[in-house]
């Protein structure tokens, strides 16, 4: 008999079967495993990767493309990175020492996030990395750290905006925040720094994350291009920057569409082309994690045992949310939905099983694929969890259990 089994996400374009393998990057797992010397693994596809880039320039043209490091920091990632956008976003000292072990300069750098230490605001400075002002004691640990460089710190401010991002799975700005400056607070702190003899940069506005709504963001670009002129107007300061933020999402469970970039990208032009006079000479940023790289990567993991209990199948794999714990419901879910799987040494075999994919982990919590249907597994096969690239290995647990870390292989660089 087969059981009833539960809807699971859609598989990123991208991925094909070769022999009746899962091929990334044009490597069959087996192949990939061998290379990376076994699993689990997380695969990156830099090809993958570059689509989206050149889909991104293609749709917003003249605007700036930084990479938000957080999302995945694996170093030659960052260094494939280094080659293709503009700038990258930073939130702690760790992230700025990585882009500098990938030679990418200070200049190409913002740092924003909350408890900046006064080791971090020094080495940023040292470093020429543009400083998102989250208060207004950091400001002034800022503008001392500078005066012991004898160096003017390049600084802009992050707003907390009045409004938040429309259909955003993790809300940054609106209401009270520890993220940014209130917006009513803005224009007198703008007016400081620069009378400090800070290096201006302009402003950022992060209204959130993991948005597929582009009437929403798109209404978020306006609302902040329309909140940046106020508050440039109010402080009597240009805009060198302005970084609209982000929150470009990608689809992860059933039912979710794309993102229509496309509409995006007309969106922001219209709202782009009615900018207030005082954004005229402004450069325009847009910082992306999930969206870059999330759909790229792929986490595989051997099954090691094949069980059932009181007429259930339980896959039990070689990993499991110390290095995927996004895929278990555990990071920023409310509800546990199944991530897009398959088992990628069966990957044009039609579905003929209903299983629980666990992971080898001792807590319930450790349950990556919930009544999925795939087709029959056995020891020895090997199961892909699609969307890993982002807030994968290095937002999991990893020491958790001790079965040790997950590698990654970067694929697809042509
Ligand atoms: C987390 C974060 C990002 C990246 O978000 P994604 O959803 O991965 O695109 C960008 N900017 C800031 C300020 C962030 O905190």
């Amino acid at each position: 008999m087969i059981l009833p089994c539960k809807p699971m996400g859609p598989i990123p374009q991208g991925f094909a079967a070769t022999g009746g393998q899962l091929a990334i990057g044009g490597l069959s797992v087996r192949d990939l495993i061998a290379q990376a010397g076994g699993a689990p693994l997380f695969v990156y596809d830099a090809g993958l990767i570059g689509q989206k880039i050149a889909a991104f320039r293609a749709n917003l043209p003249g605007v700036a493309l930084h990479y938000a490091v957080k999302a995945n920091p694996f170093a030659p990632l960052l260094a494939f990175m280094a080659t293709k956008v503009d700038g990258f976003d930073i939130a702690s000292a760790g992230e700025l020492a990585r882009l500098q072990a990938a030679g990418v300069a200070g200049a190409r750098i913002g740092f924003a996030g909350p408890g900046k230490r006064d080791a971090d605001l020094a080495m940023a400075i040292a470093a020429g990395v543009t400083l998102h002002i989250e208060s207004a004691r950091e400001a002034d640990r800022a503008l001392d750290a500078g005066g012991r460089a004898g160096i003017a710190p390049r600084l802009a401010i992050r707003v907390n905006p009045d409004f938040e991002l429309g259909g955003a799975g993790m809300r940054m700005g609106g209401g009270a925040r520890p993220f940014g400056i209130d917006a009513e607070a803005v224009p007198a702190l703008a007016r400081r720094l620069v009378a400090a003899g800070a290096d201006w940069q302009g402003f950022h506005v992060y209204g959130g994350s993991q948005s597929l709504d582009a009437g929403a963001i798109v209404a978020a670009q306006a609302a902040t291009l329309d909140l940046v002129a106020r508050l440039a107007e109010a402080a009597g300061v240009g805009v060198p920057i302005c970084n609209l933020g982000g929150g470009f999402g990608i689809p992860y469970f059933a039912g979710q569409p794309p993102l229509d970039l496309a509409a995006v990208g007309s969106g922001l032009g219209e709202a782009l082309a009615r900018r207030a006079p005082v954004l005229k000479e402004t450069r325009f940023v847009i910082e992306l994690g999930r969206w870059l790289v999330g759909e790229a990567g792929v986490y595989l993991a051997e099954i090691v045992d094949r069980k059932t209990s009181r007429g259930e199948t339980f896959l039990v794999i070689d990993g499991g949310l110390h290095h995927q714990l996004a895929a278990s419901g555990n990071f920023g879910s409310v509800i546990r939905r199944n991530y897009p799987c398959a088992v990628a040494t069966r990957f044009d075999a039609a579905a003929d099983d209903v299983a629980h994919v666990v992971g080898c982990l001792c807590t319930p919590l450790d349950r990556l694929g919930d009544s999925l249907a795939l087709p029959h597994a056995e020891p020895g096969d090997v199961i892909a969890l699609f969307g890993a690239g982002a807030y994968g290995a290095s937002a999991s647990p990893s020491a958790f259990l001790g079965h040790g870390p997950a590698r990654e292989l970067l694929v697809g660089l042509g």
